[in-house]
């Protein structure tokens, strides 16, 4: 039987519940015990596949195809555990299908409240589609005291009398340090476990973020403060790579300490020596490349919190330290690719959405081709990838995209539903045309893809509503380019590649490597990439 472990936050937001509740499912698997990352978010929003990246970061993609909050990306990097849509949630979406219910007369005519209609419809969330995990880590997102999230925390406080089996409650505070007084401060964490309380919940484990280390004294204090025993005060010290994280709370007793509240077997030294080991390597790089990331979101990298950490993968594959260089493709076709992509050994156009920034995206991967500089083009860049061949290989001076120009006379690439005929790919697009999740690939032989992945099909997460025109593939097929990899059933072009003896790697995929790579298991992709990068 499943055992539940809630995660709430308190005192400020951003300190790391996501990275916490990734790091106890990482220790929970280590010492042998199944587990699965959930996440509630408070705000209205049904859809997270339609907020802003500004304000939210990176839209993540589960293979099953739900667009959700960037957290679900760590749990999955930590725990290698593919997750589904029924593992996020939103208080707006509950809301909705309380509602539409409602709407169908489920409720008989019921008044509908928040407690208990919408709390039930919260527990049902939480405790649904759950197969033989032994531990289901939610987390609830935002602060506790915000009004979105209280009905989240009133389902929790209730399955504690419901359940079988007493879930523990794991709440994340900041001790934060006054300099000038040169102390930590408990205070705001004493409020926050407070609020808790005031709902009803009594906080079995404190994690402490802070970042300076908390003496046993201030631990002391701490717990008698706020009602839990010394040894649950636990320590969530900031650290520079984050991959050492669970090392470090495995030190400061977390996974056994967890075990201990549920009473069952745990081991004092649990296997983790790949976490010791990717340390090691992210330590000690025998290599170190400057790699460009051309976008428009760059002063939000959140953004691209998958693909900076695929990156880190693939550094710690090749033994590399990697430093990122974040440039704004709009200050690349204002002042030219020279400037920004001079001193860089490799490049990466990762994906977007809509027309602002393309010109910039464009003129770095023809910058690349030019120079022989190692490029990945990813989804939107892919596109971009196509229209720099078309424009200044194959001479089509008005060669476009339609999501950059709607009324190009040569549209290279359009959008799917206008392209692709077959009712069974109309099934998986949402709205009739986003098409989203995991899809098989097939790869051709020869290529440089088939060189990375050593396999003929693949399966990679998609997000994308255009794709390659075939009206033109005899013209890119005549000029040379390579035609690498399609969709299962031969309809959609999903990489493109310039031939090795022409390029040393230049790749173009319409789907989204980031998504797949794990700590321990980078994309191969992205390995080749910055293997190529070193090699240059
Ligand atoms: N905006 C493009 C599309 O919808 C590309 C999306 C992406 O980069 N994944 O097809």
């Amino acid at each position: 039987m499943a055992r539940f472990i809630f995660v709430t936050g308190g005192v400020a937001s951003s300190l790391g519940k996501g990275m916490a509740a990734s790091c106890l499912g990482a220790l929970l698997q280590a010492q042998g015990y199944k587990v699965r990352n959930r996440k509630l978010d408070p705000y209205l929003n049904v859809d997270p596949g339609i907020i802003s990246p500004y304000q939210h970061g990176e839209v993540y993609v589960t293979d099953d195809g739900a667009e959700t909050d960037l957290d679900l990306g760590h749990y999955e990097r930590f725990t290698g555990v593919s997750l589904q849509k029924t593992d996020t949630t939103t208080s707006g979406k509950i809301y909705a299908d309380v509602i539409a219910k409602e709407k169908r007369g489920f409720y008989k005519g019921g008044t509908i409240q928040i407690i208990p209609n919408i709390t039930d419809a919260t527990k049902e969330f939480m405790t649904s589609n759950i197969t033989d995990e032994d531990f289901v880590i939610c987390e609830i997102g935002g602060t506790v005291g915000d009004i979105e999230s209280q009905s989240f925390i009133e389902a929790a406080r209730q399955l504690e009398n419901e359940l079988e089996i007493k879930p523990m409650f794991i709440h994340l505070t900041l001790i934060p340090f006054i300099a000038s007084a040169s102390e930590l401060k408990t205070k705001p964490t004493q409020h926050s476990v407070r609020d808790l309380l005031s709902m009803g919940i009594q906080a079995d484990i404190l994690l402490c973020r802070s970042e300076k280390v908390i003496s046993e004294d201030e631990k002391k204090k701490i717990a008698l403060f706020c009602n839990v025993k010394e040894e649950n005060v636990i320590q969530n010290l900031d650290t520079s790579f984050i991959y050492e994280l669970p090392l470090q709370l495995h030190k400061a007793g977390l996974d056994i300490q967890v075990l201990k509240f549920f009473g069952l077997k745990y081991k004092e030294n649990p296997d983790l020596s790949k976490w010791e080991r990717a340390s090691e390597r992210f330590y000690n790089p025998k290599h170190e490349i400057n790699l460009a990331v051309v976008g428009k979101y760059v002063s939000m990298l959140e953004t691209y919190k998958s693909l900076s950490e695929a990156i880190m993968h693939a550094a710690l594959a090749n033994e590399a330290k990697v430093h990122i260089k974040w440039v704004d493709s709009e200050k690349i076709s204002k002042e030219g690719a020279e400037k920004y992509l001079g001193d860089v050994d490799a490049v990466i156009v990762p994906s977007g959405f809509g027309k602002r920034g393309t010109e910039g995206k464009r003129e770095a991967i023809t910058y690349a081709r030019e120079h022989k500089l190692p490029v990945l083009a990813i989804g939107l860049g892919m596109q971009m990838a196509l229209v720099d061949i078309a424009k200044n290989v194959l001479g089509i001076a008005d060669a476009d995209s339609t999501e950059v120009n709607s009324v190009t006379p040569n549209p290279i690439v359009s959008l799917l539903k206008d392209l692709v005929k077959k009712e069974i790919i109309f099934c998986e697009l949402k709205d009739d045309k986003i098409r989203l999740g995991a899809r098989d690939i097939g790869i051709e032989k020869d290529s440089i893809l088939y060189s990375a992945y050593g396999k003929d099909t693949i399966s990679e997460r998609h997000r994308h509503r255009y794709s390659f025109n075939p009206a033109y593939k005899s013209k890119f097929i005549e000029a040379g380019i390579v035609f690498s990899a399609y969709s299962e059933d031969g309809e959609i072009l999903e990489a493109i590649e310039l031939p090795k003896e022409k390029h040393p790697f230049f790749v173009g995929v319409l789907y989204q490597p980031e998504f797949k790579s794990r700590v321990f298991e980078p994309h191969p992709l992205l390995v080749s990439l910055i293997k190529s990068a070193i090699k240059k």
